[in-house]
């Protein structure tokens, strides 16, 4: 590491008043790719005052910084991230359900406000039982599932902004909730979200997560994937046009497209970006050369060239 990562560490370590900032972190472990991949520092805050800190003291210095939730849409390149990886810790595992209203913090996992809600007996938000990320990816990505996506249940957000340390408070139509995409800028970090859920009922609610549960199993494969690799294209699913092109349960290196569900990508341990990488391209090319549609990724790339 640097001088300049040495002296941001330092700072970091000493305004946080503990050993928070970790050099040369294995930060591929802690996506659901789990591939080999470092970047130069990782910091995990555990209240908005300390990523207040982190961000004002890294902004000064001028280093890159990217905010990671869960990891499960994440692909870091084999060379690792050159900048500062920010984790949002336990301090933002957070609701409070307040009749329709459900305030969430952004390191909340999808899968537990599905099922606690459901439980409070309020529904809508269902559907995210099978979709193993936070909050906060949820709203960057505009996560989605079964008929529904972040854009149906989100009444506002508060991000903090990395580049003036301000706080904002973000509402529905100002996130312009696209297909898998939102106004989140790479800046904005989502700390928290208000949730507007309807009134339900909780054995329909719960029956209704046990047959999305089953579905998952059935269709999609576990072990190390992160999702959906492309978007849909009009009309059509991705899954359906890699098939067509025979390409299930090809491999490139340690990648390879599963035989469950040919819009995944399965690793192997100690798995490299690389062979991801490659293998994406190549689909994208097979698809391309026999329906002339370009696929678009959805994964998001960090540490590539065009990152
Ligand atoms: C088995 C499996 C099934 C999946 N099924 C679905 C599905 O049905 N539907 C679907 O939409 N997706 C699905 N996904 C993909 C993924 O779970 C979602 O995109 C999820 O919302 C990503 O959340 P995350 O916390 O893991 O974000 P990460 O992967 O950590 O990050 C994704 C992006 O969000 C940004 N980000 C993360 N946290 C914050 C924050 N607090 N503030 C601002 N930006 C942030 C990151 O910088 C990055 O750009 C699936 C993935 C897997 C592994």
């Amino acid at each position: 590491m640097g001088q300049l990562w040495d002296r941001l560490a330092s700072e970091i370590n000493l305004l946080l008043g503990r050993k928070a900032a970790v050099a040369n972190f294995d930060i591929g472990q802690m996506t659901t790719y789990r591939t080999i991949a470092k970047c130069t520092l990782f910091v995990q805050v555990e209240n908005q005052e300390e990523l207040l800190t982190v961000s004002s003291v890294s902004q000064k210095a001028g280093v890159k910084i990217v905010v990671i939730g869960n990891g499960s849409n994440l692909l870091i390149s084999d060379s690792g991230f050159n900048g500062l990886v920010v984790k949002l810790g336990n301090g933002f595992e957070s609701m409070e359900i307040n009749e329709n209203s459900v305030e969430v913090g952004a390191a909340t996992k999808l899968p537990v406000v599905a099922r606690q809600t459901s439980s409070a007996a309020l529904s809508g938000f269902e559907w995210a039982v099978g979709v193993p990320g936070t909050i906060g990816g949820a709203i960057k990505m505009n996560a989605g599932g079964h008929g529904s996506d972040m854009n149906d249940s989100i009444q506002s957000v508060e991000v903090i902004d990395l580049e003036n340390g301000q706080k904002l408070r973000i509402g529905r139509k100002q996130l312009q909730f696209g297909y898998r995409t939102s106004s989140i800028t790479s800046n904005q970090i989502v700390v928290q979200a208000v949730l507007e859920l309807t009134d339900g009922i909780k054995s329909e609610s719960e029956e209704m997560i046990k047959d999305i549960v089953r579905w998952r199993l059935e269709n999609q494969p576990g072990g190390q994937n992160a999702g959906s690799v492309f978007t849909n294209p009009e009309n059509q699913t991705a899954g359906n046009l890699i098939e067509k092109t025979g390409s299930k349960g090809h491999r490139i290196g340690t990648a390879q497209i599963s035989e469950k569900h040919a819009n995944f990508i399965q690793v192997d341990p100690n798995g490299k970006a690389s062979d991801v990488f490659a293998l994406m391209e190549e689909t994208r090319r097979r698809v391309f050369s026999e329906f002339g549609i370009m696929l678009q990724i959805e994964t998001k790339l960090v540490g590539f060239d065009n990152d």
